[in-house]
C-alpha cells in the first residue's frame, strides 16, 4: 500500500525543514563580531536586533511568503541587520526642519535657541558649574540669582524668579499665595491653553476656590468688586492667548484693575503665557504688551514662558513684588518645580541678547523670524526655489515650483489674531498624491514638515535656517525617486 500525504502534513514538513534552517542567536553573533557589528554596536543591543530580525524572518516563513534561505542570504540579513542598529542607536528626539511656517510650534519644541545661548548650556552642561555656589564668599547661594538681576532689569519690576514652565509659575503663584482661600476671574478668562492646562483646574489644584465673575464677552470692574469678601486671596487675570472674543466685548483697563484690588489689599496677578521683552508693535505685531508694560500697569505678579515670543528655553518667568515672590521661593512646590542648570544657563544667555535692543532680533531666532520681512521672505523662496532646481539636476523638470503669497503663524498662543504675510515656496510632484509626498518627507532620517495647501507641498522660508535649503534640496531630489503610485 501507498502512503499518500495530505497536502497539509507535506506542507508542514516544508515549512519544518525551512524553520529548521533558521541558525541560532549565538551563532549569529559570533558572526556578527567577525563582521566587526561588535564592538561597533553594543553585544546587547545587537543580540536583541538579531532576535527581532529572526522572528521577522520566522513569521515570513510561516506565511510562506519567502523562504529562509532568502531572507538570510549574505546581501540581505548583514545589511538589514546593520540599518536596525543604525535606527536602534540613532536619537529619537532629534532634529527636524520647520518649514510649516509656525515660529513657535509647540509640537516642534517651540523655540530654537540662539547661538550663544546653545554654546552657554553645553560649556555648563559638561562639566561643574557655580549652580548654586557664590564663588566669592565660597558659600552657596541661590540658582536663579543671575537670571533675577536680569529679569528685574528687562522688566522693570523688584524680584523674579524662575520654574520649570509657566504651566508652573502659575501653579506655583495659586498654591504660595491662594491656597485655601478664593480667586476671583472674569468668565472670558477661563482658558484651556493645551496640553492640559485648563484655568479652573490650575485654581483647584492650586487649593484655591475659583470664583468667576462676568460673561464670556464682558466683565465689568463692578463684578470683580461684587466678588471680593474675607476669603479673597487675588485677582487673576490671563492672557486667552490662542483665542480671542470679538465682537460686543469688554473688559476693565488693567489700572483699573489694579486700583480696585489696591482698595481692598489684594494682590492682581497676571498669567502672561507668551510675555515679550520687546516691543513687537514697530513690527506691525500688535497686541502683546511687554511685561514692563504690564509691570508698570500695577500688576503685583506677572508669569510667563521662556521658550514662547522671548525664544528662549523651556522655563516660567515670575517677576513682580517681592514680598510675594518671597512666599513663592520658600514655598516646597518652588523645590518640585526647580529649574535645570542647562535651561538657567541657556535663560542667562538669552537674556543678555536682550540687553542690546540693536541685536537682539538678529541673534534671537524666534524674534528674527517673528519679524521677516515679505521681500526678505520673497527672496528667500527664490532661493530656495534654485537650490531645489540645482540638486535635482536635469530632473527638475519634473518638479513643478512657484513662489506665492501665503500666511504664516506666530503659533505658541502668541498673537493668535496675527496673520503673518509670507512669500513661500509651493511645490509638486505631477502625478505623485502631496500626501504621499509628505509623509516621505516627514518620515525621512532628517525630517521635513511642511503644510499642504490645495495638493501643493508649502515650504515656508520664514522658518527655514538658511543651513537647512541644501537639506531640503536633497529631500526633495529623493522625492523625484518614489516609485510612482
Ligand atoms: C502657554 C501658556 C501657558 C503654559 O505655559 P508653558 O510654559 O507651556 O507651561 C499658561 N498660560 C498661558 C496664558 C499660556 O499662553
Amino acid at each position: 500500500m501507498v502512503a499518500v500525504k495530505s497536502g497539509g502534513e507535506l506542507k508542514n514538513k516544508k515549512l519544518q525543514s525551512e524553520l529548521a534552517q533558521l541558525p541560532a542567536v549565538d551563532e549569529l553573533l559570533r558572526e556578527g563580531a567577525k563582521r566587526g557589528l561588535i564592538p561597533r554596536f553594543p553585544r546587547p543591543v545587537v543580540a536583541g536586533q538579531i532576535r527581532e530580525l529572526l522572528a521577522e524572518v520566522k513569521a515570513k516563513v510561516l506565511l510562506n511568503e519567502r523562504p529562509v534561505k532568502a531572507m538570510l542570504a549574505e546581501a540581505v540579513f548583514w545589511p538589514r541587520l546593520e540599518q536596525k542598529l543604525i535606527d536602534f542607536l540613532a536619537p529619537a528626539l532629534k532634529k527636524v526642519i520647520n518649514a510649516s511656517g509656525v515660529v513657535i510650534h509647540t509640537n516642534l519644541g517651540r523655540s530654537p535657541l540662539p547661538a550663544a545661548a546653545v554654546r552657554q548650556i553645553a560649556a555648563v552642561a559638561a562639566g561643574y558649574s557655580n549652580l548654586e555656589y557664590d564663588l566669592d564668599r565660597g558659600a552657596r547661594s541661590i540658582r536663579y540669582v543671575n537670571v533675577e538681576a536680569l529679569l528685574c532689569r528687562l522688566c522693570a519690576t523688584e524680584a523674579a524668579m524662575v520654574v520649570n514652565n509657566n504651566a508652573g509659575a502659575v501653579l506655583l503663584a495659586l498654591s504660595a499665595l491662594a491656597a485655601g482661600r478664593e480667586v476671583v476671574v472674569s468668565r472670558g478668562e477661563l482658558v484651556e491653553i493645551g496640553g492640559a492646562f485648563r484655568i479652573p483646574e490650575i485654581v483647584t489644584q492650586g487649593g484655591a476656590v475659583l470664583r468667576e465673575v462676568g460673561a464670556t464677552n464682558r466683565t465689568h470692574l463692578g463684578d470683580y468688586e461684587a466678588a471680593i469678601n474675607e476669603e479673597t486671596a487675588l485677582l487673576l487675570k490671563v492672557h486667552t492667548s490662542n483665542y480671542r472674543v470679538t465682537g460686543f466685548t469688554g473688559r476693565p483697563e488693567m489700572r483699573d484693575l489694579v486700583a480696585l484690588g489696591q482698595k481692598y489689599e489684594l494682590p492682581v496677578i497676571e498669567d502672561l503665557g507668551s510675555g515679550n521683552l520687546l516691543d513687537l508693535k514697530p513690527f506691525g505685531l500688535r497686541g502683546e504688551p511687554t511685561v514692563a508694560e504690564t509691570m508698570a500697569s500695577g500688576v503685583a505678579l506677572a508669569t510667563f514662558s521662556g521658550d514662547k515670543l522671548l525664544g528662549g528655553p523651556q522655563a516660567g518667568i515670575i517677576v513682580g513684588r517681592k514680598d510675594l515672590l518671597e512666599k513663592l521661593k520658600k514655598h516646597p512646590l518652588n523645590r518640585a518645580l526647580r529649574i535645570d542648570k542647562m535651561t538657567l544657563a541657556g535663560l542667562e544667555a538669552v537674556l543678555k541678547c536682550y540687553l542690546d535692543p540693536a541685536t537682539v532680533i538678529e541673534q534671537v531666532p524666534t524674534l528674527r523670524m517673528l519679524t521677516a520681512g515679505t521681500a526678505a521672505l520673497k527672496k528667500q523662496a527664490q532661493r530656495l526655489r534654485r537650490v531645489i532646481k540645482s540638486s535635482c539636476g536635469l530632473k527638475a523638470a519634473k518638479l513643478e515650483m512657484k513662489v506665492a503669497a501665503a500666511v504664516s503663524r506666530a503659533g505658541g498662543g502668541a498673537l493668535p489674531m496675527v496673520e503673518l504675510d509670507t512669500f513661500a515656496l509651493f511645490l509638486r510632484v505631477p502625478g505623485q498624491s502631496a500626501t504621499r509626498l509628505e509623509v516621505y518627507l516627514r518620515t525621512r532620517s532628517l525630517p521635513v514638515v511642511v503644510r499642504i495647501v490645495d495638493d501643493w507641498l508649502v515650504f515656508d522660508p520664514r522658518t527655514i535656517f538658511p543651513e537647512e535649503y541644501a537639506e531640503i534640496g536633497r529631500a526633495c531630489q529623493e522625492l523625484l525617486s518614489l516609485s510612482l503610485k
